[in-house]
């Protein structure tokens, strides 16, 4: 069965020139890097020519780079080696839209006693940053606020938001799992203090993930053990797929201008065939400020998950809502927190490009979408009432 790949917001394919590069380092250079011998030098050499690439593709410096098992590990680095160093501050914020891996972390905080704000967005999934300038005190330890969203794509205005937190001298973690490797990052003159990103959403494997923090950052490790990492996560590092991760950020720099060029214009494409051809169709997020790759639209009356299933039958893999969030028939929390409609946020599909995508599997999708659509629709009562409140029932 042909297979149309649009997920990747959801996980990626790793890219050829990744795994070639890995492979060495499982069977022949399996030294570890710790090890005084030549054989652990040389896979020290590699380990910090990825650092140094993975430090370039942020314009960070290679000190600053910590390498983790995931973005979900590097969320939780960058909240608990925070608050760990400022003790006597109790107040966390961040927003209503994070992913599982900082918006579980508040739960957890919050039955520690912490006292945990999070910001609300708009009907566009936009903050409000006067509600931040409100919500600051001087027990805030911490603003973790992500840099564009897993489900809309929605981009937050980072550094308006850092200048705000920096200028009350409080830390600022941003996750950009889904930002990196599909719109620049830059930390030299950034006010971003530490910064999540994860292999797998740039075309590196799973389990592998980087946190960024900047020198100077109060900061306890969130793993303790070894000195790696310069004592700030313990544990023998996984070699080739930080070797994987440092050639995907070479990459990545290289394909953002496709990026933002040939991969938006096909979602473009698509989102405008979607529009022409589906009545009753919401687009969700700020168009303005949306990352690239990402389209999220509502077909109103009928379930995401039926028509996710019947794309599936077609080869098409899309998502509704974030992957950690499927599997619940729950409308997903950040359509929720939009304030999306019920009858909407249910039918709600999440289409994420990647530069492997073309446009004959776009025309593959606009051709079979619609007629889906139709079927479930005929067979929904709620589409019924609604033709019924229209007249046309
Ligand atoms: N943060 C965001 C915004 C994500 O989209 C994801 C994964 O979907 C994560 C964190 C977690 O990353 P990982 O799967 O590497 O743990």
């Amino acid at each position: 069965m042909k297979t149309v790949y649009v997920d990747n917001n959801a996980t990626t394919k790793v890219a050829p020139e990744v795994v070639e590069a890995m492979m060495p380092y499982f069977s022949e250079r399996y030294g570890n890097p710790s090890s005084m011998h030549f054989f652990g030098g040389q896979v020290q050499k590699k380990v910090n020519e990825a650092r140094e690439q993975v430090a370039d593709f942020l314009g960070a410096d290679p000190s600053e780079i910590v390498f983790t098992s995931c973005g979900t590990e590097s969320d939780n680095a960058a909240i608990f080696g925070t608050l760990d160093s400022y003790p006597e501050k109790r107040h966390f914020i961040t927003t209503r839209v994070e992913h599982p891996a900082v918006m579980n972390v508040c739960t957890y905080l919050a039955r520690k006693g912490y006292r945990v704000t999070e910001l609300s967005v708009d009907r566009e999934g936009r903050l409000d940053l006067d509600e931040l300038r409100e919500a600051i005190s001087g027990d805030t330890a911490l603003v973790s606020i992500m840099y564009a969203n897993n489900e809309t794509g929605v981009i937050f205005p980072i550094e308006e938001i850092g200048q705000i937190v920096k200028a009350e001298g409080i830390p600022f973690h941003t996750d950009a799992v889904q930002a990196a490797g599909k719109i620049p990052l830059n930390m030299k003159n950034s006010t971003v203090d530490m910064l999540s990103i994860s292999g797998h959403k740039l075309h590196a494997p799973k389990g592998i993930g980087v946190l960024y923090i900047r020198k100077g950052t109060r900061f306890s490790p969130f793993i303790i053990g070894g000195h790696q990492e310069k004592g700030r996560r313990g544990g023998t590092e996984n070699v080739p797929y930080i070797i994987g991760l440092g050639k995907a950020c070479e990459l990545a720099k290289k394909n953002l201008d496709e990026e933002r060029t040939r991969v938006k214009a096909l979602r473009d494409y698509l989102e405008k065939g979607i529009l022409e051809r589906i009545p009753n169709t919401l687009i969700n997020g700020d168009r303005e400020n949306r990352l690239p790759n990402t389209l999220n639209v509502s077909f109103e009356y009928v379930e995401g998950e039926s028509i996710l299933l019947l794309l599936s039958d077609l080869g098409i893999c899309a998502s509704s809502g974030s992957a950690c969030t499927s599997g619940s028939l729950e409308p997903s929390h950040v359509l929720r927190a939009m304030g999306v409609p019920f009858t909407a946020a249910h039918g709600s599909i999440r289409f994420s490009l990647s530069i492997y995508n073309t446009k004959e599997e776009m025309d593959y999708i606009l051709e079979h979408l619609p007629p889906i659509i139709q079927k479930l629709r005929d067979i929904s009562p709620f589409w019924k009432d609604y033709l019924k409140s229209q007249g046309k029932g």
